[in-house]
């Protein structure tokens, strides 16, 4: 588990909501609204090649809105994580 999960909204919560029905999904989505790290959730979507991350809830989006950020960025989701990832060893490494 990351550090930031344990400051997650959805904390002790059940997964359920965040894989489940429309409605479900839109409940996942107002409690992300609210959660406190939100941007930490969504990038570990991003750069997650696992099949966690390609389905539910991450960072209050949905799958078919992350596919379109990578899309719209010109890569595979894998191809786009692998960059990610790089920049932020580097950038780490630079601090
Ligand atoms: S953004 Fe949503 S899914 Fe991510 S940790 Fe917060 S409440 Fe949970």
């Amino acid at each position: 588990m990351s550090a930031w999960q344990a400051d997650a909204a959805c904390a002790g919560t059940g997964p359920d909501a965040f894989y489940g029905s429309a409605d479900e999904v839109d409940e996942a989505r107002q409690l992300c609204a609210g959660c406190p790290v939100t941007r930490c959730c969504f990038w570990a979507a991003m750069v997650n090649e696992a099949d966690a991350a390609r389905f539910g809830v991450w960072g209050g989006t949905v799958p078919a809105q992350r596919r379109a950020i990578v899309h719209a960025l010109g890569g595979s989701r894998f191809e786009f994580g692998r960059r990610l990832a790089a920049a932020a060893d580097a950038w780490e490494r630079s601090a």
